[in-house]
Parts: C-alpha cells; structure tokens; sequence
C-alpha cells in the first residue's frame, strides 16, 4: 500500500474495532465522528494527505526497498546526509501544522521503530528469532502507514518499590503464561497517548533494576489495538467543536490513556523481548532508538517555540506592549529557546556519525542536551505567554457573543491597537489554549514528562557527559607553576 492518504487512515480508525473506554461508554461506531476524537482524526488525516501533496511528496516520502512504491519519510533508514536532511524537513512540515502541539505523530514512534530494526540484530535470542521479529513489524507497519501509540511506564501505584512488590503482582503488566501460540500477558501500562492509533507497541523504559521476580515485567511486544482483552481507558477529552474558541484544543487533543491487558495472547511473531531485564534495559540506547526519538522530539520542539514566539509577539503587539523593554525582554527568552534548540539539532546533524548499525546517527551529545533541556525550558513559554497576555486572556467570551446583543459592546470594548474585537478574542484564545486551558496544562505537563522524568534523566546524564576533560582544564589552573 504505502504512504497512506487521510481518507485511508479515517478508514482504517472507523473500521477497527477496539475497547476504548470514554467515561461509561465503550467507542463504538466511527471513532472519526467521537467528539473527543474527530478533531485530532482530522488533523491526522490532513497530515497523512500531506505526505501525497503533489508539492511535497518528494520530501515526505521515499521508494520502499521492497516495493518500490512511495513510503512515509520517517520510516527512512538514514545512510547519507541526504537521508538525514530528508528525515529533518519531513518531521519539520508535520511539525508546523499544528505548530509543534501534537507529540504523537507518526513520525516519533517510526524513528523509533526504524533504528530498532537497523538494530534488530540486538533483539536476537537463543531459540526464538526476536530479530526477525523486529524486522518484519517494521516492514509490516512501514508497508501499510500504520499509526501506533505506545506505552512504557507501570502504573503509578507505589514507585516507593518495583512492579513485582507492588499490593497485586498484576498491577503492572507482565508475563502470565507461555503457550506454542504466544505469550499471555496480565497488568496494565500507563500512559498510552493517541489510543485510535492503529497498533500498540509495549517497550520497557526504566530501567529494572530489582531482582528475579521483577523478570516477567521485562518485556517488549507489539499489537493491533483490536486485540482480544486490550483496554483503553481515556481521561476526559480537552476537545472541541469550536475552533474559535479552543483553536488548539478542536484540532489537536490527542489524548491519553491508561492501558489494560486482560489476558492478551502476543503471537510469537510480535515478541521482541522476552524476561529478559539486560535488553530490556539496554534497548533503547543500544540500538539508538533514544537518538532518533530525540532528533524527531527536538524538530518537534524548535517548530513549536517558534510558534510560541511567533504567537506571544502577535499579542504584544495586539496591544501595544511590544514597545516595552521587559516585554521585548521576555519575548528575547522564547527566541532564544527557539534558537537553541534549532542549535542542538544543526550540530547533531552536522556532526551526525554511522552508528554500529550503519544508520547516520546524529550526534548523541546534543541531541541528549536537547532532550534535557527542554523539560525545562518549555514551560517558561507559556508562563511568558501569561505574564504578557495578563487580564486579556480572560477577555475572551464564547464565540456566541459575537451574534449577541452585547456585540457593539464587544466591538468597542474589545478592540485593541492592531486587531477588531473579534479577531482579538480569536487570538487571545489561541494563547489562553496555548498556555492555560485544560489543553494548554496538559502541554504543560507533556512536555515535562514524555521523554522520561526529567529528575532520573537528568542524573543520567550528569553520569552519561565526559566531564574529564573540564575537570583537567580546572586542575591544570589549579596547580599551574606562573613564571
Ligand atoms: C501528557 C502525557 C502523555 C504521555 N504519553 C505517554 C505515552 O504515549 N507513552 C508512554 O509510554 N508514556 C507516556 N507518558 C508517560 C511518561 O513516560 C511519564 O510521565 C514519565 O516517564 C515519568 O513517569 P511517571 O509519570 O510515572 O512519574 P513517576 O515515575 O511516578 O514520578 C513521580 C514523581 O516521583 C519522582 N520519582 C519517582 N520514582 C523515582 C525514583 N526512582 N527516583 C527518583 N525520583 C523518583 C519523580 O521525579 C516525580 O517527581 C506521558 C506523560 C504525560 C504527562
């Protein structure tokens, strides 16, 4: 099939069934028209239509080496700068539509996948071929554009002790049984964002540390979101049917939930790592998948600090603060957020190197500092956002006042320097959206969390960086024999 259409993703999301629990209803019926789902369903589709644009098809998509028809540009393996620019500018369009809001992409999870299989060799293990595995599911999803969603994490019952000490061994998802048709899992996983996804993919991301009897958790698997005894359960949807009022929130709420597995049956085909807590702990860094992930994620983050500048700028000139020097002052600081990591990722990609697995990796030191840095730079855009928009950004009254009797009010008492009333509410909710809402604090707390808890990341990188070579330079001060 390759590249997929947005007509052709709407298809595939109506006509999959799957247990996704929103409140006291199980989804039936076309997902597409959910009215917690139709918004971002629709901005899915209009990015997979990108991908066949007759302007963009050349950057968004490349031959398929098994069939030569054209395949989304994330599933690419990068072999030459060319690749690696291509992955870039890819990521960088879907990035811009939604102005770096939507995390979930396609393209987060395909990196991920692709530098696995550039690194299936790593799966392989006495007995059952989990290379071959890994292999085939990314031809398998590359092939057909299959969306997925994934989860990492064990719930959050008691992180005071591993999953197997926690009140119920079952709380966590792990192995329950092994059969000759597959492995039969019981638990449950958080968080799944995106669960109208078309697949699931479980992987392990912190690492295991405890003994024996955490063995059964570590695991790494992949499944349609159709199969037998797998649940979604949603939080209540931040979506919309109004773009003017939540312009963010009606487009782009993707949603989140928490993943049941009832007695799921994973065929041995879609095993990838088995009670194996050394892979488990290693995988993703072993087959740098962490470094395509990152790469994706910081395209992602410079489109939306650019968006972030570009919006709060328009609100300061909306009325009038622009001219203030701790306003330009503020603005400067999401600039150079903005700037910073479009830095990090030109010098990943400038000094990008073939990894063992013959991909072009980009370099792993700014990518990682990227990845650090922004779980703590990324809510200062929106306090920025606040601190400028102030009161204005509770001047912002439903849409429906706009054919009220109220409306000359509002056109006199709304307006601002550079805009009419109603233009001026439409922004200020896009910055209320952006910054505040119940969108707006879930992107808040997106962005803290997706890559890991910056806490734990943070220390690993502090043992991760070569910190030798500093060190000697303040030694050498230190003892420095002058004249
Ligand atoms: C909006 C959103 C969407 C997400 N989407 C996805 C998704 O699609 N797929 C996915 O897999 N994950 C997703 N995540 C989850 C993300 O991976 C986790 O939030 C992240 O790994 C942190 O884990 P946690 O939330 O369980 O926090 P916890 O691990 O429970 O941490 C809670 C607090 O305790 C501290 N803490 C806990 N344990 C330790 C420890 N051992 N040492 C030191 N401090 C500790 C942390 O620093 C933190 O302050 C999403 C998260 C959010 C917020």
């Amino acid at each position: 099939m390759g590249a997929a259409s947005g007509q052709q993703f709407l298809q595939r999301l109506d006509s999959t069934p799957r247990e996704v629990w929103y409140g006291n209803n199980r989804l039936t019926g076309d997902v597409s028209e959910h009215p917690a789902f139709r918004g971002v369903a629709k901005s899915l589709a209009a990015l997979y239509d990108m991908q066949l644009r007759p302007d963009l098809v050349e950057m968004m998509t490349y031959r398929s080496p098994s069939t030569g028809d054209p395949v989304g540009a994330s599933f690419l393996q990068p072999r030459t700068v060319d690749d690696l620019w291509k992955r870039t500018s890819m990521m960088r369009v879907w990035a811009n539509y939604s102005g770096g809001m939507m995390g979930r992409t396609a393209d987060y999870l395909n990196s991920s996948l692709m530098a696995m299989a550039a690194g299936s060799e790593f799966f392989g293990r006495d007995g059952r071929d989990f290379a071959v595995n890994v292999q085939k599911y990314y031809e398998y999803v590359r092939e057909n554009d299959l969306l997925l969603t994934h989860t990492l994490i064990n719930p959050q019952s008691n992180r005071g002790v591993g999953p197997s000490k926690q009140a119920d061994p079952f709380i966590a998802a792990r192995v329950v049984e092994k059969s000759s048709d597959g492995v039969t899992i019981r638990g449950a996983r958080m968080l799944a964002t995106l669960p109208i996804a078309d697949e699931i993919v479980v992987f392990p991301s912190t690492v295991i540390r405890s003994g024996q009897d955490d063995i059964p958790y570590s695991i790494a698997f992949a499944l349609p979101v159709s199969a037998k005894g797998l649940k979604f359960i949603c939080r209540e949807s931040f979506a919309s049917d109004s773009p003017y009022d939540h312009p963010l929130a009606s487009r782009f709420d993707e949603q989140d939930a928490v993943v049941v597995f009832d007695d799921v049956l994973v065929p041995w085909d879609r095993v990838f790592i088995l009670e194996d807590p050394d892979r488990a702990n290693r995988v993703n860094e072993a087959t740098d998948a962490v470094v395509f992930m990152a790469h994706q994620a910081t395209v992602r983050e410079a489109a939306k600090a650019e968006f972030m500048a570009g919006l709060v700028t328009l609100v300061a000139e909306t009325i009038g603060a622009d001219q203030f020097p701790q306003v330009q002052e503020k603005i400067s600081e999401i600039l150079l957020t903005a700037e910073t990591m479009k830095a990090f990722l030109a010098a990943s990609e400038a000094s990008a190197r073939v990894n063992r697995w013959g991909l072009l990796a980009p370099d792993y030191v700014p990518i990682n500092s990227a990845r650090n840095l922004w779980p703590r730079a990324a809510p200062a855009l929106a306090v920025v956002l606040k601190q400028i928009g102030a009161s204005g950004l509770m001047a912002i009254p439903p849409e429906e006042i706009l054919a009220s009797k109220a409306r000359a009010d509002v056109d006199k008492y709304f307006q601002a320097k550079t805009a009419d009333a109603e233009e001026r509410i439409r922004l200020f909710k896009l910055a209320w959206d952006a910054a505040g809402s119940s969108f707006g604090g879930r992107q808040d707390l997106y962005e803290r969390f997706f890559f890991g808890d910056p806490v734990r990341m943070a220390s690993a990188y502090y043992s991760w960086y070569n910190k030798e070579p500093y060190k000697e330079r303040v030694k050498e001060l230190l003892h420095r024999k002058d004249g």
